[in-house]
């Protein structure tokens, strides 16, 4: 086996395009210059059609935990209400975050695997007065798509501010921020936007200002009140990442060009096919279809194998690299990413590969199968 030939099919980091790195090795330039100012207008005129709106959207330079702590910190204050809906590892993570700014948190688990329950959500709403609403678009740790805009049209009935984790979903899944009256929406740089980790980005409701200025947690690298003011300048309040903001300018224009409904759309085709490779090979998926996301597949592990052994014969001996389970999913589930810069024969890839694993590892599969079931998804 060539020892750099590597299929990453992980939730993050995802393959970077060559054209996005061939952009990122240019000189780098000074980030208090007209020509910074100038990418860093053109990417948010770009983001804003990717979120589909006019808020400000500011580009961190942190991972997306970094938007979701800045989300946090600008808008809980100690003992605010905060309704934290929570469907695996990630809605975890941003219910615990909020706890950690003082939050009172009303963590709802809907279940690993499971979906927001929206009734759940409006009864939640009516018995209430919470200041924020927490949601995740796309909980990466199961592979389920939220419905984000019906909660969206719920919490728009309150005063409560709604903020999303569309860390893994944004980019991939269509979101649109202001028709679904989301106030902040989280992305991440290393899933659907196709560049290496390291920027974050966050989106800001007129709604949400107010709250903004007033709140009272502490607050310095992540403080947006402060990157608005340099954002007025097309500037950042501290160094940025100037060589992602290039490489996030040449992966936007791709997505630009492909145009985003055929982004969309080709995530929800690669998915298809993945989910009907699965089920002709016999194994089960996590979620439930009709909530399952479009941007990567979890699939829990064989009758009799283990999910990480699986994991390791995939990589060790065909080179490809599919993500574990997180939290109580540990070593039970495996996930598949079609996520960013992916298409039709990296799905052929990674089913030959899961295959070719099943095979060696003694598990009674019809070799092609599956293949063959993601093949006429693809044709279709
Ligand atoms: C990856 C991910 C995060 C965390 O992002 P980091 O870049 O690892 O900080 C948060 N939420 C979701 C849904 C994710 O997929």
């Amino acid at each position: 086996m060539l020892p750099d030939k590597h299929y990453l099919m992980i939730p993050g980091p995802t393959p970077v395009p060559p054209a996005v790195f061939a952009a990122m090795s240019r000189p780098i330039i000074g980030h208090r210059t007209e020509d910074f100012a100038a990418i860093h207008k053109s990417i948010v005129e770009k983001l804003q059609a990717v979120f589909q709106t006019k808020n400000e959207i500011f580009v961190l330079t942190s991972s997306g935990t970094g938007a979701m702590e800045t989300a946090i910190a600008n808008t809980v204050s100690p003992g605010d209400k905060v309704l934290a809906l929570v469907t695996g590892n990630f809605g975890e993570r941003f219910a615990k975050l909020a706890r950690i700014y003082g939050g009172e948190v009303d963590e709802v688990n809907f279940g690993w695997g499971k979906n927001v329950d929206i009734n759940v959500v409006a009864e939640k709403l009516a018995q209430n007065q919470y200041k924020v609403v927490l949601a995740t678009q796309n909980e990466t740790s199961t592979g389920v798509l939220n419905d984000i805009a019906a909660i969206g049209a719920l919490v728009a009935k309150t005063p409560a501010l709604f903020i999303v984790d569309g860390i893994s979903g944004v980019g991939g899944i269509e979101i649109k921020v202001d028709e679904w009256g989301i106030d902040l929406l989280c992305t991440g740089s290393q899933k659907g936007f196709m560049l290496p980790p390291g920027l974050a980005m966050i989106s800001v409701s007129p709604k949400a200002w107010p709250v903004i200025e007033q709140n009272t947690s502490p607050r310095f690298y992540f403080s947006l009140p402060a990157a608005k003011k340099s954002y007025e300048k097309w500037n950042t309040a501290y160094t940025p990442a100037v060589t992602l903001f290039i490489g996030l300018n040449a992966a936007l224009e791709i997505m630009l060009q492909e145009g985003l409904d055929n982004v969309y759309a080709r995530h929800q085709r690669l998915a298809r096919a993945t989910r009907a490779a699965v089920k002709a090979l016999g194994l089960k998926l996590l979620p439930e279809e009709h909530y399952a996301s479009p941007v990567l597949t979890a699939v829990w592990g064989p009758e009799g194998i283990e999910a990480d052994k699986l994991r390791a014969t995939a990589k060790k001996e065909f080179g490809v690299t599919f993500a574990g389970g997180q939290g109580i999913l540990k070593g039970k589930i495996f996930r598949i990413a079609h996520m960013g810069y992916a298409d039709k024969m990296d799905v052929i890839v990674a089913i030959g590969a899961l295959e070719m694993a099943l095979a060696r590892l003694g598990y009674p599969v019809e070799l092609g199968a599956g293949v063959r079931a993601a093949q006429s998804v693809l044709l279709d």
